[in-house]
C-alpha cells in the first residue's frame, strides 16, 4: 500500500477493487477491500502490524469490493442496498468464481461467510473513529448502491465506482442520469484528493473526462437505437468502445464481454428513457 497522505494508505494496484486504510487516533478503518482472499491475508497482516481494526466501511454492492469483509472479526457499514445485495448472492457461485482467480484461492475460501453489513445507511451516515470523521453519502450512478466515502481530516474521497480513472467503465446496472449527478455532487465536496473505485489516485480533473466517456457511451448506444437496431442488434454490432481504457488490473479478455453488458443495459436506458429522469435536463 502506498502512503497517500499522512493517516490514509491505498492500494490501487490489485486485482479487483481500490481499498484504502485510514489511521486513526482509535485504531484502523478499512474502505473496501482485496478481491483474493491471498491479497486480503496479506493486507491482514499488514493491518495486524499496524494496529486494530475497527471497521470495514464498502462503497459499493460488487463483490470486489466486499469479498474481503469475510475475512475480518469487525462490523462492516455500507448502504442498506449492499446489505441485501450480499445477502441475495449465491454463495457457491461466488466462491467458485473468486476461487478461479488463482490456485491458492479454493482453499482460503472454505466455509466462506460473507460478512455482510452490519450497520447501513440510506442517505448519509457519520462515522467517528478517534479523532477522524468519516462521512458516508449515498450517490447512485455505477449501481442505485454507490456511497462515497469522506475522509474529513486527511482531505480525501474514497469515491467507489463512479469513478474508474484511466480504465474502462463498467456500465453494466449504470443509471447516467444519476452518475452525473454523483460526479457533480464530487465536484463540491471540500476533499481534493479522489480515491476511484479502479485506477490510479487522481483530483476533480479527472471528473470532467469520467462524465464526457459516460456520455459519449449513451450517445453511442443512442446511435444504434437511433438507426433502429434491436437490442440483440445493437449486443452483437456495438463493439467500438473496448480499446478507449484499458481494462483494470487482471481484466484482460474481459473487454467484450463488459463491452456487451454495458451496451446491453444502456440500450434498456435510451429505450426507457422517460423513467430516468433523461428528459428533465439532467442528461440531455
Ligand atoms: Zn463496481
Amino acid at each position: 500500500m502506498r502512503q497517500l497522505t499522512a493517516n490514509v494508505l491505498v492500494e490501487t494496484g490489485l486485482r479487483g477493487s481500490n481499498h484504502g486504510l485510514v489511521t486513526t487516533s482509535d485504531g484502523l478503518v478499512l474502505i473496501d477491500g482485496p478481491f483474493k482472499p491471498s491479497d486480503t491475508l496479506r493486507l491482514k497482516a499488514e493491518i495486524e502490524r499496524r494496529g486494530r481494526l475497527r471497521y470495514i466501511i464498502n462503497t459499493e454492492p460488487h463483490g470486489d469490493h466486499w469479498t474481503s469483509n469475510a475475512f475480518f472479526d469487525v462490523p462492516a457499514i455500507a448502504h442498506a442496498g449492499v446489505r441485501s445485495r450480499i445477502l441475495g448472492t449465491d454463495l457457491a457461485e461466488h466462491v467458485a468464481r473468486v476461487g478461479s482467480f488463482g490456485p491458492d484461492e479454493p482453499k482460503l475460501l472454505e466455509g466462506y461467510r460473507p460478512n455482510a453489513p452490519a450497520i447501513t445507511f440510506e442517505d448519509e451516515m457519520t462515522l467517528h473513529v478517534g479523532h477522524h470523521t468519516f462521512r458516508m453519502v449515498h450517490m447512485s450512478g455505477h449501481t442505485p448502491y454507490q456511497a462515497a466515502v469522506i475522509v474529513e481530516e486527511e482531505g480525501v474521497v474514497f469515491t467507489s465506482d463512479n469513478i474508474f480513472c484511466k480504465v474502462h467503465t463498467w456500465l453494466q446496472e449504470a443509471d447516467p442520469a444519476r452518475w452525473l449527478q454523483a460526479l457533480d455532487r464530487l465536484r463540491r465536496v471540500g476533499a481534493q484528493t479522489l480515491v476511484p473505485g479502479h485506477g490510479p489516485v487522481c483530483d476533480k480533473s479527472y471528473l470532467k473526462e469520467q462524465e464526457a466517456f459516460i456520455r459519449e457511451w449513451v450517445d453511442y448506444v443512442r446511435g444504434g437505437v437511433d438507426r433502429g437496431l434491436t437490442k440483440d442488434q445493437c449486443v452483437e454490432t456495438l463493439t467500438a468502445m473496448t480499446d478507449r481504457y484499458p481494462m483494470d488490473v487482471e481484466q484482460e479478455g474481459y473487454a467484450p464481454r463488459v463491452m456487451r453488458m454495458n451496451v446491453a443495459n444502456l440500450y434498456d436506458y435510451v429505450t426507457r428513457a422517460g423513467i430516468h429522469e433523461a428528459g428533465k435536463g439532467v442528461y440531455r
